[in-house]
């Protein structure tokens, strides 16, 4: 996002994918955060790489009731099946972020969702494949969270 806000950058993606739009902001669930999580995770999202949970169930439960091998999972499929969203400035961004958020939201509850991380590091060192838990799901919520803002512009 060089040179440009985070809200900059909606205007551009929104009108380019959307046609005319009205910025409003409902991006959910920001206030379960714990405050040494950047608050605007958008700012910092990157196109999220090869993960490769093998589903051992190690890091299980989460004390805050996150599914971390789902989410996991279910990007690592995302990119398999083509609907990862990549780079921010790809022209097919917003249309597969639109498909990846409706699955995503399908296939794991909110309860369940990265976006329930609080970072306490409980998970930590428990992975067999030196997964950083609170990291990707810091990266899967940044992405979501540009997804529901941009469908915010749809509404
Ligand atoms: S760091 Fe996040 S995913 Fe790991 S146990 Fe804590 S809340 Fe759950
Ligand atoms: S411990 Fe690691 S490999 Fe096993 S389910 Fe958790 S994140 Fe996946």
């Amino acid at each position: 996002m060089d040179g440009i806000t985070r809200r900059q950058w909606l205007f551009r993606v929104g009108s380019a994918a959307l046609g005319s739009v009205v910025l409003s902001s409902c991006r959910p669930a920001l206030s379960e955060r714990r405050v040494d999580i950047p608050s605007n995770l958008a700012d910092a999202y990157s196109p999220i790489g090869e993960i490769g949970c093998i589903a051992c169930d190690n890091c299980m439960p989460c004390p805050y009731g996150i599914d971390i091998p789902s989410n996991l999972l279910f990007v690592d499929e995302a990119r398999r099946k083509g609907y990862l969203p990549g780079e921010i400035s790809d022209r097919d961004f917003a249309e597969k972020g639109k498909d990846f958020l409706s699955r995503y939201e399908a296939a794991i509850p909110d309860k369940a969702q990265s976006q329930k991380c609080i970072a306490c590091g409980e998970c930590l060192g428990s992975c067999p494949e030196s997964i950083k838990i609170p990291e990707r799901m810091s990266q899967i919520t940044a992405l979501t969270d540009v997804l529901r803002d941009l469908r915010c512009l749809e509404s």
